[in-house]
C-alpha cells in the first residue's frame, strides 16, 4: 500500500540530490531553467479551461496549480539563494539572510496593483535552511549520527520538548511533524526556545509551566454581546478568481479577486465563534426551560442524570457523534436534575444566555495561554525570590 502511495506521490521517482559538484552540469541546468518558461508556454498553449483543472493523480494538484506552484517556489528559491550565498558571503562564511523590504501600492478596491523594493534588512544567522517545498527532505543529515527518522522520513520528535532522538537537537514546524501551518510553526519555535534554555541550564526539559485558559464574559447588555452572534448557516462561498485565459495572457496579475463588502459581511457571519464558550452556573438555574425552548439546534436538555449511553437516548436532539463529549452540569438546585449540552450541535449563537432570566448561561471568551520562554524566565525568578 505504502509503495503504491509513493508511486503516486512521485510519478517520476523521488528527488535524488547529486552532492558531487560538476560545473558542466550547472551550465546545462542554467540552460534548462532559461528555456523553461518558453517550453511551458509552448506546451500549454492549446489547452482549454477544462484541461487546466485536470490532475495527474487523485488528490494531486491540477495543471493550473502546478504552474503557479513552480513560479512561486522557484522565484523564492532563486532570490533567497542569491542573497544568502552571493551577496553576504565575502569571507566564505555566511553572515546572515538579506531580506528585501517591499511596499505595495493598493488600489481603491484594496487589491495590490504594484510593488517596489524600498530597502533591505539583514538578519544575522549562522545557517540558512531553505524551506520552500511540500515534502520534508533531509538528505544532508547523516543517518548514523543518532537522529531517528520515521516512515515519512521525518525526524522522530518529542511533541512536548521538540527534541529529537539526538540530545540537544530540536525540530519544529513542518520539519518536525509534516505539513501543518505557520501558527504551529511559531508555537513549536516557542516550545523549542524553552527547551533549548533548559537544556543549556541542564534542567529537566519536561519540567515546564502548564498551559492555562482565561474566560471573560462577553455580555454588554440584555441583548448585546461584544461579538456578532447572528449565526448564518449558509454554504461557504468560493473565492472568485480571474478567468484562466486572462491569467495566462497576463501572468503578473493577482488571481484572487476578493469578496465584495456584502459578501465579506455574509462570510464573516458564518463564523461559529469557537472562541466564545457557553458557560453554565448550575446554582443559578431555576429550571424555567426558556433556554431549551429558544435553542435553534435543540442541543440543550434538562433531565435526570445517568450513564452516558442512557443519557444519549434521552436528549432533545440525538447526539450521534460519540467522539464529542456531552456537557453534564452539577445537580440543579430545584429538582436535582442536570443540564446537558451537546457541543457538537451548538452554533454559539448566545440565545440561551440572552433568554435566561437568572444569568445561569453566559457567553465567555476563552483565551488559551501557552507559556513562552519569557514566562518560564519570570517563573524562575519568582521561584528564586520565594526560595531566598
Ligand atoms: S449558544 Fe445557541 S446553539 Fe448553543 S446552546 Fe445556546 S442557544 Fe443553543
Ligand atoms: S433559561 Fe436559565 S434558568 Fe431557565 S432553564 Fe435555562 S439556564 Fe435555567
Amino acid at each position: 500500500m505504502e509503495e503504491n502511495i509513493e508511486n503516486l506521490q512521485f510519478p517520476i521517482g523521488k528527488y535524488k540530490p547529486n552532492l558531487e559538484f560538476d560545473f558542466s552540469r550547472t551550465v546545462k541546468d542554467m540552460d534548462t531553467l532559461g528555456s523553461f518558461a518558453e517550453m511551458l508556454k509552448e506546451s500549454i498553449k492549446d489547452l482549454d479551461e477544462s484541461d487546466f483543472k485536470k490532475t495527474y493523480r487523485k488528490g494531486g494538484m491540477n495543471i493550473a496549480q502546478i504552474i503557479h506552484h513552480w513560479c512561486d517556489t522557484h522565484t523564492y528559491a532563486f532570490l533567497r539563494t542569491k542573497h544568502t550565498i552571493l551577496e553576504h558571503n565575502p569571507n566564505g562564511k555566511l553572515q546572515g539572510m538579506l531580506f528585501e523590504e517591499i511596499e505595495y501600492q493598493i488600489d481603491e478596491k484594496g487589491a495590490i496593483e504594484g510593488s517596489e523594493v524600498i530597502g533591505e534588512k539583514l538578519i544575522e544567522c549562522d545557517d540558512v535552511i531553505l524551506a520552500i517545498g511540500q515534502d520534508n527532505a533531509f538528505p544532508w543529515i547523516e543517518r548514523d549520527i543518532g537522529i531517528e527518522f520515521d516512515k515519512w522520513d521525518c525526524p522522530v520528535v518529542d511533541e512536548l520538548t521538540m527534541m529529537c532522538s539526538l540530545d540537544g537537537v530540536f525540530f519544529g514546524g513542518d520539519a518536525a511533524f509534516g505539513p501543518k501551518n505557520i501558527i504551529w510553526a511559531v508555537a513549536h519555535g516557542h516550545e523549542a526556545a524553552i527547551s533549548i534554555h533548559k537544556y543549556c541550564e541542564e534542567e529537566n526539559l519536561k519540567d515546564r509551566l502548564p498551559p492555562g485558559m482565561n474566560l471573560t464574559s462577553q455580555k454588554m447588555g440584555i441583548h448585546e454581546w461584544s461579538y456578532s452572534n447572528d449565526y448564518d448557516g449558509s454554504e461557504r462561498r468560493l473565492m472568485p478568481h480571474v478567468d484562466l485565459k486572462k491569467r495566462f495572457k497576463q501572468l503578473n496579475i493577482e488571481v484572487e479577486l476578493g469578496f465584495t463588502l456584502d459578501q465579506t459581511v455574509k462570510e464573516v457571519e458564518r463564523c461559529l465563534n469557537c472562541d466564545i464558550q457557553t458557560v453554565f452556573a448550575a446554582n443559578l438555574c431555576i429550571e424555567c426551560d426558556a433556554c431549551i425552548d429558544v435553542c435553534p439546534v435543540d442541543c440543550l436538555t434538562i433531565t435526570e442524570n445517568g450513564d452516558e449511553e442512557d443519557l444519549r437516548t434521552r436528549l432533545t436532539a440525538p447526539a450521534e457523534n460519540l467522539d464529542e463529549d456531552l456537557y453534564v452540569s452539577a445537580e440543579l438546585p430545584q429538582t436535582g436534575r442536570v443540564m446537558i449540552k451537546d457541543e457538537d450541535l451548538c452554533v454559539h449563537c448566545g440565545l440561551c444566555a440572552e433568554r435566561c432570566p437568572t444569568g445561569a448561561w453566559d457567553m465567555q471568551k476563552s483565551t488559551i495561554l501557552l507559556p513562552k520562554a519569557k514566562d518560564e524566565a519570570e517563573s524562575r525568578e519568582l521561584q528564586k525570590v520565594s526560595n531566598s
